[in-house]
């Protein structure tokens, strides 16, 4: 026999599971070379730098 649960899952705690399931604002750091804001340990759109090196050349 297939393994099935026991019980429905209540609507509450179906809910109360799902509480959890929402993605917050996502964290934005100042690019210390343009100052615009960016991603966290992630490299910078606009000047294309990381660390205070260049690592993508940038139109
Ligand atoms: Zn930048």
């Amino acid at each position: 026999m297939g393994a099935l649960p026991k019980r429905k899952i209540s609507k509450q705690r179906k809910r109360n599971r799902r509480s959890h399931h929402a993605i917050d604002v996502p964290t934005l750091v100042k690019c210390p070379d343009c100052n615009s804001m960016k991603l966290p340990h992630q490299v910078c759109q606009e000047c294309g730098t990381y660390k205070g090196i260049q690592v993508l050349q940038v139109e």
